[in-house]
C-alpha cells in the first residue's frame, strides 16, 4: 500500500511537472529521455527487463536457447573475457544497477539484442559471421548503449506516459509495470530502435571501447564485412534480413569520422597490416571453434 502511495505521488509530482514545464519540454529535442528519466526508475529497467527474460525462456520456439555442446565454455567466455573488458569502460555508468549478462539464442539469424536493465542476446549466427573478438565488443557494446540510453524506456514512457497519468488523474491503481511487462515482448515495439538510437548507441560504444583493450571502431565492423559480401544493396539497404539496424553505409560513415576528429587510426574490418590488435586468434579459439 505505501508503495502504491509513493508510486502516485512520483506520478503525481511528474504530471504537475510536465504541466509546469510542459512548454519547455516541447521544446527540448531529449524529450523522450526526459520523459523515461521521470516515469521510469533504473530498477523498474530491471525489474521489466527480468520479466521478458522470463518471456523468452518460456519461448523456446521463437527463441531457442543454446544450452548444449559447449555453450557452457563460450558463455563463460562471452561474460567473463569479452563483457568484463567492456565494463571496464569508465563512461558505462548503471553497471552498478544493471544485471549486465549475455545469453546466447541458437540460430543462424544474424543479430543481437537488448532488454531494459541489461540482458544481452547474441544470436549463435552472428556469432559464427563475426571474425574478431573486436568486432564483436563492437556489437555488444552497442548493444550496452541500447540498455544504458534507456532507449526501450524512452519507448514505453511515449506509448504508456500519457496512460499512466490518466491512471492518477481518474485516480485508478495504475499497476502499469505488470501491464507494460506483460506487453513487452508482444509488442515488438520494444526491441525497434529508431535510426537515432542506432546512431547514439554506435557513438556510445565507441566511447565505452576507447575505454578498453578493443579498437574503438570496431562497430562498424559487421557492416564492413557484409558489405564486403554483397549483402548490403546500392541504395545502402542491409538485405532483408537485418532490417532492424538500418542505413548501415552511414554507420561506417559515423563511426571512421569519430575515429578521424579522435586521431586514431581508420582501418578496416579485414585489416592485417596495421598492427591493430583485433583478437582474431582468441576469436577463433574461444569461441568461433566451439559453436555449432
Ligand atoms: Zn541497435
Amino acid at each position: 500500500m505505501k508503495e502504491i502511495i509513493m508510486k502516485r505521488n512520483r506520478i503525481s509530482i511528474v504530471f504537475l511537472t510536465m504541466l509546469t514545464f510542459g512548454l519547455f519540454f516541447a521544446a527540448c529535442d531529449d524529450i523522450g529521455k526526459v520523459a523515461a528519466d521521470i516515469l521510469f526508475t533504473d530498477q523498474d529497467d530491471v525489474t521489466l527487463g527480468q520479466q521478458v527474460v522470463s518471456q523468452i525462456n518460456a519461448d523456446t520456439k521463437t527463441y531457442p536457447i543454446w544450452n548444449d555442446g559447449r555453450s557452457t565454455e563460450v558463455k563463460y567466455y562471452l561474460n567473463n573475457t569479452v563483457l568484463t573488458e567492456l565494463l571496464k569502460s569508465p563512461v558505462i555508468e548503471k553497471k552498478g544497477v544493471y544485471q549486465y549478462h549475455i545469453e546466447v539464442i541458437k540460430d543462424t539469424i544474424l543479430n543481437a539484442f537488448a532488454l531494459p536493465g541489461g540482458p544481452i542476446y547474441v544470436y549463435t549466427g552472428l556469432l559464427k559471421y563475426l571474425t574478431s573478438e573486436s568486432a564483436l565488443a563492437g556489437v555488444i557494446g552497442h548493444e550496452i548503449a541500447h540498455a544504458e540510453r534507456r532507449h526501450a524506456a524512452q519507448r514505453m514512457a511515449a506509448q504508456y506516459g500519457l496512460q499512466m497519468l490518466m491512471n492518477v488523474v481518474l485516480g485508478q491503481n495504475p499497476s502499469t509495470l505488470a501491464q507494460i511487462g506483460a506487453n513487452l515482448l508482444s509488442g515488438i515495439a520494444l526491441l525497434q530502435n529508431s535510426q537515432l538510437n542506432e546512431t547514439e548507441s554506435d557513438d556510445y560504444s565507441f566511447k565505452y571501447l576507447k575505454g578498453t583493450k578493443y579498437y574503438p571502431g570496431s562497430v562498424k565492423f559487421f557492416f564492413e564485412q557484409m558489405q564486403a559480401d554483397g549483402l548490403v544493396s546500392a541504395s545502402g539497404k542491409v538485405e532483408a534480413f537485418f532490417s532492424t539496424h538500418p542505413d548501415p553505409l552511414s554507420r561506417i560513415a559515423g563511426t571512421n569520422t569519430r575515429l578521424t576528429n579522435d586521431n586514431i587510426t581508420v582501418i578496416k574490418f579485414d585489416d592485417t597490416a596495421s598492427g591493430i590488435n583485433l583478437y582474431r586468434t582468441e576469436y577463433q579459439n574461444q569461441i568461433w571453434a566451439k559453436l555449432p
